[in-house]
């Protein structure tokens, strides 16, 4: 960040008062800008006969790599909103139950990845701009080699751990490079 989003004016890199972090700062409003960890919060939606539901990939970073549906919270949403909407969003499955299922951090890119366990009402699910390919798999078909994120094989493994229970304790775990 180079200049004040509020009045524009340059910022500078200081560590403020009664802090002991180095903040944006800006020289004219003395407005302190936080960069703070960005939430991604998705589902593993279950189908009514057991398979899971995964997507692949139609956009950058890792396209063509199969993922849950997620995505990055927007403000004034909770993350349990923010799940069922990017599950939409990306698989067009309208998911319910929502169940906290894990918390993993990544620190060294500053993001926290929730994803809930949820059910698929029935088998409807489409592809949509996000995801080329929606596909419900067994557990002996999920393609582990092809998965897009170190959090979604975690969270997969974690499921799988608790023998693919309805209410599986919640993963809290991180993921360091
Ligand atoms: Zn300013």
């Amino acid at each position: 960040m180079n200049f004040c989003p509020l009045c524009g004016h340059a910022v500078d890199q200081r560590i403020p008062e009664d802090d002991n972090r180095l903040r944006h700062v800006c020289s004219h409003c003395q407005t302190i800008h936080y960069h703070n960890p960005h939430l991604i919060t998705g589902t593993l939606p279950v189908a009514p006969d057991g398979r899971l539901l995964l997507c692949c990939r139609n956009i950058e970073p890792r396209k063509n790599y199969w993922t849950l549906p997620g995505g990055f919270m927007e403000n004034g949403e909770t993350t349990v909103a923010g799940a069922l909407r990017e599950t939409y969003e990306e698989a067009r499955v309208a998911a319910i139950n929502p169940r906290l299922l894990s918390v993993i951090s990544l620190p060294a890119y500053d993001q926290i990845h929730l994803f809930y366990l949820v059910d698929m009402p029935d088998f409807s699910f489409a592809t949509t701009p996000e995801s080329h390919t929606v596909q419900l798999f067994t557990v002996d078909e999920i393609p582990w080699e092809r998965l897009a994120f170190r959090t979604v094989k975690r969270t997969l493994e974690h499921y799988l751990e608790f023998a693919s229970a309805t209410n599986p304790p919640v993963l809290n775990d991180h993921i360091t490079p």
